[in-house]
């Protein structure tokens, strides 16, 4: 068993990136614990920096807690405004080696370097150039993995954190994994881990040596996907993104939601404003991302590509439902603060097949009736029946 395509991946984490820019900011705060999640008691921790991990405080621990562990340390409100200019500058580093990348959050991201050997040399040498890079136009550090596949890269920039650089080698792939604990494999989460633990399921080796029956058992329709994870087996691409212009609607909860349901009709919301606003300037978009924001602030994406352009409510829920559903999915107990649907890639010629066809113009034919009533009565005179109940901030 092994990996389809010959890819090179590099996966870089900034090391506590919050943390790490209040730091940069304030340079004499430089080795001091410094925690970042606002300054009264209530919240959690977003980021802590190395100093602050020695007193055991990490993300999205109670500050209050983390205030009793280490009374000392030095509390910060969030800045997201300047985290958001440094991610900038980090991305334009990572364009300036591969346009192939694929941002996780804001301090995260994969490039895929395949294709980059003859330009920059090696991949440790890209690798290396990138870290520097980030390094020299930021000040800030990150951790470096280089690896055949996402999945293996993802966890190389976790072994030698902070300031750190691994690589893990094609015929390395086995021993470096199956000594890590089961959490390690990207998307196993508490849940999971308790799981396994009841069936001495420790560590990716043990994963690995475990019957395929028990794959199915533990991860059901994930099974598959999980065996090949536990062999170091990863097929997936990195989603470029694209730089198009977009459009976008999100929205900021009064209080988290906990329950699928809810940020299900949320979603409905948000893609029907976001089609809404489509239509209105007549474009269609190739690219759907669900934006998350959980409860300790962390901020994520996924997206989804399609072949044909589409403004279509129905199309665009459906998409981002999915999405959610599926990330969801691999969470233990998520807590969202914020949701938001996002159409991009925008482009009109659209080459359906007949079925397709069909069932486009149903659906157009729906929210052309829709947007009828909506010019004449105004945006909020008509919602589709699951959104009657639905809670506007
Ligand atoms: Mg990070």
């Amino acid at each position: 068993m092994q990996n389809k395509q010959n890819r090179w991946i590099i996966h870089v984490d900034m090391d506590a990136f919050y943390a790490s820019v209040e730091v940069l900011d304030n340079p004499y705060l430089k080795n001091k614990p410094v925690i970042v999640g606002g300054t009264s008691n209530r919240g959690v921790v977003c980021a802590a920096s190395y100093a602050a991990r020695t007193y055991g405080i990490h993300s999205a621990m109670p500050i209050i807690t983390a205030k009793r562990l280490c009374p000392n340390g030095t509390f910060l409100p969030v800045r997201m405004q300047r985290y958001q200019e440094l991610s900038k500058q980090v991305f334009n580093c990572f364009y300036q080696i591969t346009p192939h990348v694929e941002g996780l959050s804001v301090d995260e991201a994969f490039l895929d370097v395949t294709g980059g050997k003859l330009l920059h040399g090696d991949f440790e040498t890209i690798a290396w150039k990138i870290k520097n890079l980030i390094k020299d136009k930021t000040g800030l550090t990150a951790s470096v993995g280089l690896a055949p596949n996402k999945y293996l890269a993802k966890i190389a920039s976790d072994l030698d954190k902070p300031d750190g650089f691994f690589y893990i080698k094609p015929n390395k792939i086995q021993e470096t994994i199956d000594p890590l604990p089961v959490k390690c494999v990207w998307g196993i989460g508490p849940k999971a881990v308790e799981a396994l633990k009841h069936l001495q399921i420790h560590l990716i080796k043990d994963l690995r040596d475990t019957d395929y029956k028990i794959f199915k058992k533990i991860f059901k329709n994930r099974a598959q996907h999980f065996y090949e994870l536990s062999h170091g087996i990863d097929n997936r691409k990195v989603e470029k993104q694209t730089k198009d212009k977009s459009i976008s609607n999100e929205q900021t909860f009064s209080s988290d939601l906990t329950d699928l349901k809810d940020m299900n009709i949320q979603i409905l919301y948000l893609s029907e404003m976001v089609a809404w606003r489509l239509r209105q300037q007549n474009l269609k978009g190739k690219t759907i991302s669900l934006k998350i924001r959980l409860s300790n602030l962390k901020r994520l994406s996924r997206q989804l590509s399609i072949d044909n352009p589409t403004n279509s409510t129905a199309t665009i829920y459906n998409i981002s439902k999915d999405l959610l559903n599926t990330w969801f999915k691999l969470q233990y107990n998520p807590s969202v603060r914020l949701l938001g649907v996002e159409v991009s890639n925008f482009n009109n010629n659209s080459q359906l097949n007949l079925f397709e066809a069909q069932a486009d113009i149903k659906s157009n034919k729906i929210d052309s009736v829709l947007d009828t009533i909506k010019k004449k009565y105004g945006i909020d005179s008509l919602k589709r029946a699951n959104l009657i109940n639905i809670k506007r901030n």
